[in-house]
């Protein structure tokens, strides 16, 4: 049988992607090389932005239902400063949440088959079917090694940083800016945080989320360029990038899972449309994890690219889906233009002293806190707050 859309991978891209479309009546299919749950490596952390994206689709009391603690404050340790607050709501939704991928990427894989889309775990994708110059569905290998071929209209490629998909159509990087960060994290037991806590130093990160079953998920992260050294001594350099008063706390608790970690963080937009093909989620843009907008903007994608298939489907030109696929990709990169840029920033892991009496002016005022939390949890651009003119009127000349 032919598809209105095959896409490959199941995560935090493909699966709503693939429910969206379902739910729009589109006979899809998705396939993952992974059978769920599945673990991944990532940390985790949702800001209301990406949490709203659950509640829209009926998906966010299903996951507060698996015992995902909800966390609703936000702790951002800027050199000797602090400045607490959270993020104001979403459509409604102010609550943040930091769900094990083994756990969250299962509810998406389930809530695109509960919708009606064809899911196939275990298969591996291996080549794209063309025809008349256009991608038209893939070979993939079953559980079993057995090839099959599935044809589609359109194929998408949601299949993460290192994209087949991408590859085989040799879509172009068009905006790219090399790995900034490295890191290690682990799960703790007995290391309770209210809330989340991020640590920005000079040439380190260091990010505290509750998760499931009372654990705790520590990143530290630290300049790319010091990748190597890292990795001669992971748990020495992880422990070493802790402020005291959080390594004696993680000294009072205890590791439950070994460390895992990259150092494969570039920051790039891939072109993400062409005839018969799309990218979603990481295949079409990766950032530094650091600002934690990973799955919110693997969410953005889906619901950007379902809504551009819903009409670049409708009758049967060719010319209607691709000028919507066009229309997908502005979309997506205006939504998260901004915030890559921030994140460039962040990322740099610099703390200009400079800035540090207006961290101070902003933890004394509630109405620049609020903007802070804003700009951390992408709602509100870095410019609004960061620019001259805010700077000099609460800091001076200073
Ligand atoms: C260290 C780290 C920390 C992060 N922390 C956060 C955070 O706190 N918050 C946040 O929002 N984001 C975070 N992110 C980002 C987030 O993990 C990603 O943005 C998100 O996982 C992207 O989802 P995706 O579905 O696009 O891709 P992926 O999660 O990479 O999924 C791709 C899927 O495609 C499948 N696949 C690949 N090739 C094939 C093939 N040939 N055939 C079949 N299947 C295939 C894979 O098996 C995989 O399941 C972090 C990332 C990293 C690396």
């Amino acid at each position: 049988m032919s598809h209105d859309v095959v896409i490959v991978g199941a995560r935090c891209a493909g699966a709503p992607l693939a429910m969206l479309l379902a739910r729009q009546g589109r006979r899809v299919l998705v396939l993952d090389r992974t059978r769920f749950p599945s673990d991944t490596v990532s940390t985790h952390f949702m800001w209301p932005r990406t949490t709203a994206f659950l509640d829209r689709w009926g998906l966010r009391e299903k996951l507060a239902a698996t015992g995902c603690p909800p966390i609703d404050v936000v702790r951002m340790h800027w050199g000797p400063v602090t400045v607490q607050g959270r993020p104001a709501a979403v459509d409604g939704n102010d609550t943040m949440y930091c769900p094990r991928r083994t756990v969250l990427d299962a509810l998406l894989v389930q809530a695109a088959r509960d919708a009606g889309a064809e899911v196939r775990e275990g298969c591996t994708v291996r080549n794209l079917m063309t025809e008349d110059g256009r991608v038209a569905g893939i070979v993939a290998d079953d559980a079993e090694g057995k090839s099959f071929t599935a044809m589609a209209r359109v194929t998408v490629g949601a299949d993460g940083l290192f994209s087949h998909v991408a590859a085989a159509v040799e879509a172009p990087i068009e905006r790219t800016h090399p790995p900034l960060t490295c890191g290690f994290y682990a799960y703790w037991s007995g290391v309770p945080t209210e809330g989340v806590e991020f640590y920005l130093r000079e040439g380190r990160d260091v990010l505290v989320f509750p998760t499931h079953d009372g654990r705790t998920c520590i990143w530290v992260g630290r300049s790319a360029c010091e990748w190597n050294l890292y990795r001669s001594d992971v748990e020495g350099n992880y422990l070493a990038g802790l402020d005291s008063s959080l390594r004696e706390r993680v000294g009072a608790g205890r590791r439950e899972t070994p460390f895992k970690g990259t150092n494969k963080l570039p920051n790039q937009y891939r072109r993400s449309h062409g005839p018969g093909w799309a990218l979603v989620g990481d295949a079409a843009y990766h950032r530094d994890p650091l600002t934690g907008m990973g799955i919110g903007d693997a969410f953005l994608g889906a619901e950007l690219l379902a809504e551009a298939l819903h009409t670049g489907l409708e009758g049967n030109s060719d010319d209607v889906l691709d000028a919507a696929l066009a229309g997908y990709e502005k979309a997506f990169r205006e939504r998260t233009g901004p915030v890559f840029d921030y994140t460039l920033q962040s990322a740099a892991l610099k703390n200009p002293a400079a800035l540090v009496p207006f961290y101070e002016a902003i933890a004394r005022n509630s109405g620049l806190t609020q903007s802070l939390m804003d700009v951390l949890g992408g709602t509100l651009p870095a410019r609004a707050l960061f620019n001259a003119s805010t700077i000099t009127r609460y800091i001076g000349g200073a």
